[in-house]
């Protein structure tokens, strides 16, 4: 039965009209996770295949040699409908809101994504954020409305008024999709009950209802009704089964890769260009044609090691095809292992042909994000944007001092496998940090290094991450050379708001071709001179060398990025990361003689420059914000209002719903520690909430001398902030 189920999977992952690339996509507990367990179970790939697994491994070292183990995060399987078979291939979606940047990973790989709502809640603001994110990445939606079970028996509503309920459920989702993306609303991606591109249900007693369900089955909404009012759950689960309505809706309206690619590719590869061997096989996803993969996964098996999952575009891969990993030094990665999923195993298949998500060992260079080709040089696929930054670190040590070296290599994968981890070692200390989106995040993290990886560690209190930036201009600023024969001269102003958006969805990118580079910095209002002149972007800060003619200067400019690039990293203020700085190197004097210009000259001379210019055009300290919403019944709303008011925060927009009452509000970071454990007490744990990034705010000017004093003393600097003058002694 297995081998048969192997051998179907493998057939059809040849045949692209008959795969569907897709992804669940919700706000945390509208259950997505109990949707894709009863799909998968529903569609027979989950007991007997685990059941089968077990005996067979055992049985069959070499299999097991072969290293397959379940991973649960991609799952595939196979679907009949209307008298054909379709492949399935669901790629998970984190949970939390934190994770904004792994919704987007997960969104590159698909095509189509079932958007989850709780009808009962309705939309919330991660439905909103993951949405925009499918749209973004050309990302086809279709609507499911989970928990209608609990309309009819916990608010007991009549059958008119769950039909209201439901249609406004979709006429919310609608709007957002307009609002989003109005073109696409327009040509197609308007959300249809009547179409047969919603469906409505209760993913944990396992059944759901379409219209174009009740057309075949006819079953009726009355039914459906009077079931679940009698819960009988059973008819329900038999008569009109979660499985089969769920995936009949997208075999029927999410697109294959074939028609998929021909609109996404230029989506999601803006750069280049679509007459090129590459662009011509991706637009038809040719199977011969060089093979184009994006990694959107990285995870670590105990059998195989680094396992990158991503969606191949275009090619065929095999074990053993040489690849090359784009933007790295491109020594040939040859692939030991070429896997799909079947069910929630990897399988090890022969070859893997365009169109599929493909899970594969041997890309020892590439992280999430990578473009790897059998082509030695490809324009690679738009990067991933994230639209959350770390905002709370934590130190970590092992607590044993011989686990030091496992801990290392742990935080190194740590990393790979989540882009929104930031890991970095305190050179000071020595402390190793780790970076991530909210003390949830960081809990999530450490506690699967110390479960999943077995290191024991110590983790420090969380605390927030800060930014400088300057708010006004500065400069000339000189900057010398400890020998004094090499001076820097640097300009510096802040960067408008539009332009860092800009940068952040690299629009404004080093990556764009010099040219095409030029001209988007002139629509974006710099003058010619400046387009032609930027030669650096880090972070979103912009280096521009307006120099002409200096000689030795073109040999010596990586140092001078460098000195930049270490002064960004943590500004005078509180050792902070700078943002949103542009300079511009307007003079410089060189010594003729090389060995009076190098690394220990040039660094420090930039690093004074940038950190004086910093503080002379009016360095500020930024503190991360995130947005909260808190669903409470309406007697608790004066806690709930309370709650962010007294955390520095505004509360900005209130909405009544039957008996529950919505706030929505913005509050920073640093008043949020043990936010969950408030919200809970105060609302004797009846609220629902979530938080989501809302950028950097200038921390309040009256409180600024106390946090600054507070970071300088924890970073064991000195009290006193520097003066401009004790750089440029
Ligand atoms: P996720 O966070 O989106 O993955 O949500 P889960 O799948 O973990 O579900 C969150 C909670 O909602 C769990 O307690 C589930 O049992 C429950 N749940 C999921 N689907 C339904 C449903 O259709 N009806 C009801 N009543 N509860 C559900």
């Amino acid at each position: 039965r297995r081998k048969k189920m192997v051998e179907r999977v493998t057939e059809l992952m040849g045949t692209p009209e008959r795969i569907r690339n897709i992804g669940i996509v919700a706000h945390i507990d509208h259950g997505k996770t109990t949707l894709s367990d009863n799909l998968l179970a529903g569609a027979g790939m989950i007991s007997e295949e685990i059941a089968g697994k077990a005996c067979w491994m055992d049985s069959d070292e070499e299999e097991q040699a072969r290293g397959i183990t379940i991973d649960s995060s991609n799952v595939s399987m196979v679907h009949s409908y209307d008298n054909q078979e379709y492949l399935i291939n669901m790629i998970d979606t984190p949970g939390h809101v934190d994770f904004g940047g792994d919704v987007t990973r997960a969104m590159r790989a698909v095509d189509g994504a079932v958007v989850l709502v709780d009808a009962v809640e309705g939309t919330m603001p991660q439905t909103e954020t993951v949405l925009r994110q499918a749209l973004k990445e050309g990302v086809k939606p279709v609507l499911f409305v989970n928990k209608v079970d609990r309309l009819i028996n916990e608010l007991k509503v009549d059958e008119v008024e769950m039909q209201i309920r439901l249609g406004k459920v979709i006429d919310k989702v609608n709007k957002l999709i307009k609002g989003m993306n109005e073109e696409a609303y327009k040509n197609g991606w308007k959300l249809d009950a009547a179409k047969g591109t919603v469906a409505f249900g209760s993913a944990l007693y396992n059944w759901a209802i379409s219209v174009p369900y009740m057309k075949s089955s006819g079953i009726t909404f009355k039914d459906i009704y009077e079931k679940c009012t009698t819960n009988d759950m059973k008819w329900l689960g038999k008569n009109s089964p979660l499985c089969e309505v769920v995936l009949d809706m997208v075999v029927r309206n999410l697109p294959n890769p074939l028609d998929a690619q021909k609109r996404r590719v230029p989506i999601i590869w803006q750069h280049g260009t679509p007459d090129t061997t590459e662009g011509k096989s991706m637009l038809a996803c040719d199977p011969n044609g060089p093979a184009c993969l994006m990694v959107t996964d990285i995870s670590f098996d105990p059998h195989a090691g680094e396992v990158s999952t991503g969606r191949l575009f275009s090619g065929t891969l095999k074990r053993g095809t040489e690849c090359y990993v784009m933007g790295t030094a491109l020594k040939v990665n040859r692939l030991t292992q070429v896997g799909i999923f079947m069910g929630a195993e990897r399988i090890e298949v022969e070859s893997l042909p365009a169109g599929n998500i493909a899970a594969v060992t041997g890309l020892k260079d590439a992280i999430v994000g990578s473009t790897v080709s059998t082509l030695r040089e490809m324009t690679p696929f738009e990067s991933l944007k994230h639209y959350s930054e770390p905002v709370m670190t934590v130190a970590v040590e092992a607590k044993n001092m011989k686990d030091l070296p496992k801990l290392v290599t742990v935080l190194r994968q740590v990393a790979k496998e989540d882009p929104t981890v930031k890991v970095t070692i305190d050179e000071e200390t020595g402390e190793h940090l780790i970076s991530g989106m909210g003390e949830l995040h960081l809990e999530i993290i450490t506690g699967r290094i110390a479960r999943d990886k077995g290191v024991e560690i110590v983790t420090s209190p969380p605390i927030v991450v800060y930014r400088e930036t300057i708010s006004g201009t500065a400069g000339p600023v000189e900057g010398k050379s400890p020998n004094r024969h090499n001076r820097f001269y640097i300009e510096l102003e802040p960067i408008a708001p539009e332009i860092v958006q800009k940068i952040k969805d690299n629009e404004i990118s080093m990556d764009l071709p010099q040219l095409e580079r030029r001209d988007v910095l002139i629509e974006a209002g710099f003058d010619k001179d400046e387009a032609k002149n930027l030669v650096a972007i880090e972070g979103t800060n912009m280096f521009f060398d307006m120099t002409k003619g200096i000689q030795y200067l073109n040999e010596t400019m990586e140092l001078v990025l460098e000195g930049w690039r270490e002064a960004l990293a943590g500004g005078p203020l509180a050792d902070e990361q700078v943002q949103n700085v542009k300079i511009k190197l307007v003079d410089v004097k060189l010594h003729e003689d090389a060995i009076h210009r190098g690394p220990a000259q040039v660094i420090p001379a930039v690093r004074s420059a940038v950190k004086a210019g910093v503080l002379l055009a009016g360095d500020t300290l930024l503190e991360p914000m995130q947005i909260l919403q808190i669903t409470v019944p309406q007697e608790h709303m004066g806690s709930a209002t309370g709650m962010v008011q007294g955390r520095r925060g505004q509360v900005y927009d209130m909405k009544s719903e039957g008996d529950t009452m919505t706030v929505v509000g913005k509050a920073p970071v640093a008043e949020l520690f043990g936010f969950a454990g408030d919200v809970r007490s105060a609302t004797e744990g009846r609220a629902m909430w979530s938080t989501e990034f809302a950028g950097f705010d200038m921390v309040p000017a009256g409180m600024l001398k106390e946090v600054v004093t507070e970071i300088r003393k924890r970073k064991g600097l000195k009290e006193q902030i520097p003066e401009p003058a004790d750089y440029l002694a």
